[in-house]
């Protein structure tokens, strides 16, 4: 199986062939700008000290300050933080903010550590990446098993470090620390102005179009909350457990019983499906907000759904796709659908910057217009070259990237 660095270069191939990319511009593309490899010594609670591997990718920065999260994962590679760091530049690209492509990692398995351990692991990445990061360099971010306590205790080392405050350095920080209004909910409601785009393009009514959402974590929760008060009739829905479906789903009810039992399995009047059941049930659209590589080569003939928007990262795998794409199922890929969440942290990296604080009410007025206006341009793109939606955003973000790295 070819690993996540390989799997996004043929991507950049693909887009680059369609687009007749300048060969000097795609030579730089094919390289992370630089890659961190950091030892990080922990003193354990034990007295012991042990020593983490952490990495930094700053891919591209031709649209602004390198942008991306920090992982803490045991499956950390360099390759996958490569990839991911390829992804951020074109996912910032695709709705056009000025940020870069970067990630982080650590190989670390966060939950054997105790609170105190964590807090010097943190500090400790911050101690040895330092120079390289800022809010006019590199801003990083929560992302797998970080949170905004660890985003705290980084930014609170960064500023020891440099002596003087600088909030923007990181973002996904509690709003007390300087984090934005509405991140909790911004991929999420990102994710529903696509949908909005998206049925006026198929031509769906809201009250008409079926939905069904595989997970309901931050991501897939809130999605189908706020679909279900646009008047989108969410049919099913699941967690780790399974699903249930149901052409009359109360979504109130099945919020309350997955608190009462914490499953949202067996609520009375719904149908039991399990999570590979609930990808192929006959709705409009389908909404994987998960895991992923759900969608595959072995599964995606049988997929109903009229049209399938990719919240989670991943979770249609490039032979799915293809099939998809022949079987005209528009894909919207989760560099777009998902790219609310990191519009949102951008808003925060800019209030930091000015010394603002917007309400939730101006944070979603700004990042609606910006979710349509990507949308739009990445559909009128797939049309230009008839390609896949993916393919297409692709070509959208390294068009601008190239721009910016010709003048
Ligand atoms: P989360 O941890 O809050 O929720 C994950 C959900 O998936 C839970 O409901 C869990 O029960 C469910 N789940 C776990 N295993 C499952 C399985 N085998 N089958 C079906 N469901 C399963 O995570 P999240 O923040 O909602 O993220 C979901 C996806 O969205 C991930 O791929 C993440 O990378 C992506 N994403 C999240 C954000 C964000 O802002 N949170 C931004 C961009 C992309």
């Amino acid at each position: 199986m070819n690993n996540a660095f390989e799997n996004a270069m043929t991507q950049l191939d693909q887009a680059a062939n369609i687009m007749n990319l300048n060969k000097d511009i795609y030579a730089v593309l094919k390289q992370s700008d630089r890659v961190l490899i950091v030892s990080i010594p922990v003193k354990m609670d034990s007295g012991e000290v042990k020593v983490f591997t952490g990495y930094r990718s700053q891919y591209n920065n031709a649209m602004g300050p390198y942008k991306g999260g920090i992982r803490y994962h045991w499956n950390v590679s360099i390759d996958e933080v490569k990839a991911l760091s390829f992804w951020m530049m074109i996912k910032c690209a695709t709705v056009n903010i000025p940020m870069g492509g970067g990630k982080g990692g650590i190989i670390v398995n966060p939950k054997e550590l105790s609170i105190g351990e964590l807090e010097r692991l943190s500090r400790g990445y911050i101690q040895k990446i330092w120079r390289e990061i800022g809010s006019d360099k590199d801003v990083p971010a929560p992302d797998v098993y970080t949170t905004p306590q660890i985003m705290g205790w980084m930014r609170d080392e960064y500023e020891k470090l440099v002596g003087h405050s600088d909030p923007g350095v990181i973002t996904g920080k509690a709003i007390p620390n300087g984090g934005s209004e509405g991140r909790e909910t911004a991929t999420a409601q990102g994710g529903v102005y696509v949908v909005k785009e998206l049925a006026k393009k198929l031509g769906l009514n809201p009250s008409e179009t079926k939905v069904a959402v595989q997970g309901m974590g931050n991501v897939g929760g809130f999605m189908a909350k706020i679909l279900h008060e646009e008047g989108y009739d969410i049919v099913a829905i699941s967690d780790s457990k399974g699903g249930i479906y149901s052409e009359n789903l109360d979504l109130n009810a099945v919020f309350a019983h997955k608190e009462a039992t914490g499953s949202v399995q067996n609520l009375e009047g719904t149908k039991n499906v399990t999570n590979e059941e609930l990808l192929e049930l006959p709705v409009d659209i389908l909404v994987p907000a998960a895991l992923e590589n759900q969608i595959h080569k072995d599964n995606v003939d049988k997929i109903l759904a009229k049209a399938i928007v990719e919240m989670a990262n991943g979770p249609v795998t490039p032979e799915a796709d293809e099939i998809l794409k022949q079987k005209n199922v528009p894909v919207v890929p989760d560099v777009l659908a998902n790219a609310g969440g990191v519009t949102v942290s951008c808003f925060e990296w800019e209030q930091n910057n000015k010394n603002e604080h917007w309400t939730e009410a101006e944070v979603f007025a700004k990042l609606e217009p910006m979710m349509v206006q990507a949308f739009n341009e990445v559909w009128e793109t797939k049309e230009k070259y008839n390609v896949a939606m993916r393919v297409a955003a692709f070509v959208k973000a390294i068009e601008r990237v190239a721009a910016k790295m010709k003048i």
